[in-house]
């Protein structure tokens, strides 16, 4: 089998104490999954089933790489999020089944063109030009459940240039991982190398270009990156 042009690269991320890699298959994410962040963007958080939308693979940097701040925005928002990173999947996974799906945990932002979104929001149009473009999943290296387990109450914060922005804990999740595995199985056959960013805490805000950011979940680790 030939391409008439050479195939674009596997999108991969780094995992803790390992030379091997995580290959990206798809990255699911979760909207309004923490009662203080759905109250700050004028929800009310017991109104709300799980919201679920995609980013393409290839929106992650590893590596600690710099983020090129993206075109078409002047409102770009850091949300940090405890990602899942699957091993196996499924259609219609039962919660007791959830976790065996986990292969590990990273730290992950969702950046977000917060204007465009808006923007969605009052059209009731899709999200996929405030959510999904380059550079938009940054995530640290995985942490795998053999060595950390399944982290919960552990603290998750995110710092602009030293200044503490977000802070919460996992146990603030409205959707728990087991939940979220288990009701996004009921529209997606999810397969090993799915990544679910399983939203974020009150705090989000805009970020500029030279803006230094330093994300980190107690247990799992830690992300650091400029904005260019
Ligand atoms: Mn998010």
């Amino acid at each position: 089998m030939s391409y008439i042009f050479p195939p674009q690269a596997i999108s991969a991320v780094p995992v803790v104490d390992s030379d091997a890699l995580y290959p990206v298959h798809r990255i699911y994410c979760v909207g309004r999954n923490y009662g203080d962040h759905v109250k700050e963007m004028g929800g009310d958080p017991k109104d709300e089933a799980p919201v679920f939308f995609s980013k393409p693979a290839n929106a992650i940097v590893v590596d600690n790489a710099p983020v090129r701040y993206p075109q078409a925005t002047d409102d770009l928002h850091h949300e940090v999020e405890f990602v899942v990173a699957l091993a196996s999947g499924g259609k219609d996974i039962a919660n007791d089944d959830a976790l065996d799906c986990v292969f590990g945990y990273a730290v992950g932002i969702d950046f977000t063109r917060r204007d465009l979104q808006a923007v969605a929001k009052k059209e009731g149009r899709p999200w996929d030009t405030a959510k999904g473009f380059d550079d938009s999943a940054p995530v640290s290296a995985i942490n795998p459940v053999a060595k950390i387990g399944h982290p919960h109450n552990v603290r998750i914060s995110l710092s602009i240039n030293g200044e503490l922005r977000q802070d919460a804990r996992l146990s603030q999740m409205i959707w728990s991982v087991v939940e979220i595995i288990s009701e996004l199985s009921k529209f997606y056959e999810l397969q090993a190398g799915d990544l679910i960013y399983t939203g974020t805490p009150a705090g989000v805000a805009a970020t500029v270009v030279g803006d230094h950011v330093v994300a980190s979940i107690e247990t799992v680790g830690s992300l650091e990156f400029d904005v260019i």
